[in-house]
């Protein structure tokens, strides 16, 4: 099949490169010049495991292109996938401008007939506005369709590759027939593509995000509970994920979630309710859980200095919002950073793929070290933020000889307390004894 899709990120890239994959002929576009240049270039502008390879192959196998001649791709393709970005507006909603842009170009390069699939995350009503916008500059035939991505960084190939399930929206039977076709090698073993109308896709995703983001805040609370009563959370999580009702994923307590999605996903969702009179308590209370618990290891550290950072030294390790990618958009360590600059502690960082994005916006407030080891030298803290393979089990015999005072503050309870107590370091992690 002939496809155009339409946002390079990390959504449109790896949608692009799996398609191209399973044998159809992809045109990847963007307005960004820059990352039209690098993808030419065969350089990949974001971190993600395997999808240089991915590009790399499908390229050579001229199934994937990249350019920035958006109306050329559209004319060219039989089905418009629109993955361009839908970040948080001011007052909490998506911002949408993007996504109508690419409409109207769909809408004034239509010949023929073409499915258009949203993937980018979109509130409740935005098919029916695509469909208005398309239809404003043509009288050709078109089916617009709402194709959520739930695809993790980090893992973006295994998910996309074998998803757990393809959801498809749309009113039109025409285009739900040309993306169950694309889809159906993606589904061979089972199949796992689930039809709706447009409305329900589009709330299957906020309902799948708030939920998991439900999931993360309730444990983190819980955790703040566990400290305070003496209880050690990580034994609590162990024994209620065992509960197969429950279950283990996404129980994890830590030093809030971040990331291009939940974040904005839930506020864009309470967004949408209000809009209709509903007021999502559950999902309010999500978001305030979560902005307190970005603060905590900051202030955990300035209480483990009674209240004054001058003069101390902080090593952050983990910059990203998760591990294997470089993304850091709402990363919980960017608050901690915010927290320890404006307390006046001097910084320094590591973090595998990400320094490069934490440069371009803190510049030289902080440190960038090249080594985890070079980060902790002379430090009086170590902030671990984001659970990175190497950082997991380090040398600590190394670290403690490194650093002036040995006070760590293990945001993902990664490290063993009772092993590092017994070494001489002080510990504390989120919600342990
Ligand atoms: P991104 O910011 O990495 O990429 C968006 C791309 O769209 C950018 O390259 C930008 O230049 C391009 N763009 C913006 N306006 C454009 C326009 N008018 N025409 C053409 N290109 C344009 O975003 P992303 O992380 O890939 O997310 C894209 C969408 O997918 C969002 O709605 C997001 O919520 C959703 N989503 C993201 C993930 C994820 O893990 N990143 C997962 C599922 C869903």
């Amino acid at each position: 099949m002939q496809l155009a899709v339409i946002g390079t990120g990390y959504v449109g890239l790896m949608a692009g490169a799996g398609f191209a994959d399973f044998g159809n002929d992809v045109a990847c576009v963007d307005v960004d010049q820059g990352k039209i240049d690098c993808l030419l270039r065969g350089e990949v502008p974001i971190y993600e495991p395997g999808l240089d390879v991915l590009i790399a192959k499908n390229v050579k196998a001229g199934r994937l292109s990249f350019s920035t001649d958006i109306p050329t791709a559209i004319r060219n393709a039989e089905i418009v996938i629109i993955a361009v970005g839908t970040p948080p507006a001011a007052d909490g909603s998506a911002d949408l401008s993007a996504v109508y842009a690419v409409a109207e170009t769909i809408g004034k390069n239509m010949n023929g007939f073409k499915v258009v699939a949203t993937k980018s995350t979109v509130p409740v009503g935005t098919a029916d506005r695509v469909e208005e916008i398309i239809r404003r500059h043509t009288s050709e035939p078109f089916g617009v369709a709402s194709n959520p991505e739930f695809l993790k960084e980090g893992d973006a190939i295994n998910d996309f590759m074998k998803p757990d399930r393809v959801v498809l929206g749309s009113n039109s039977p025409r285009a739900l027939e040309v993306l169950r076709q694309l889809y159906s090698p993606f589904v061979r073993t089972n199949d796992r593509i689930h039809t709706m109308d447009a409305r329900s896709a589009e709330l299957t995703k906020y309902a799948s995000n708030a939920l998991l983001a439900t999931r993360i805040s309730f444990m983190n609370d819980l955790a703040v509970l566990s400290e305070k009563l003496g209880a050690d959370i990580e034994r609590v999580r162990k024994a209620v994920g065992a509960d197969p009702r429950i279950g283990p994923k996404f129980l994890f307590p830590g030093p809030g979630f971040g990331g291009s999605c939940f974040p904005k996903d839930i506020s864009a969702l309470a967004h949408t309710a209000r809009t209709v009179g509903h007021e999502l308590e559950v999902v309010r209370a999500v978001e305030t859980v979560n902005k307190r618990q970005k603060k905590l290891l900051g202030q955990k550290i300035r209480t483990h200095f009674d209240g004054n950072l001058q003069g101390r030294t902080v090593a952050v390790w983990g910059l990203a919002f998760k591990p294997q990618t470089d993304d850091i958009r709402e990363a919980p360590a960017l608050t901690l950073l915010d927290d320890l600059i404006a307390s006046g502690a001097r910084v320094l960082a590591h973090d595998p793929q990400a320094m490069q994005n934490v440069l371009a916006l803190y510049g030289d407030k902080i440190t960038f070290c090249d080594t985890m080891y070079d980060a902790v030298e002379g430090a009086d803290a170590l902030a671990l933020v984001t659970e990175w393979h190497e950082y997991r089990a380090p040398d600590f015999h190394r670290i403690k000889r490194l650093m002036r005072t040995p006070a760590l503050f293990d945001g993902r309870n990664i490290w063993d307390p009772e092993e590092l107590r017994s070494q001489g370091f002080w510990y504390t992690g989120i919600g342990r004894r």
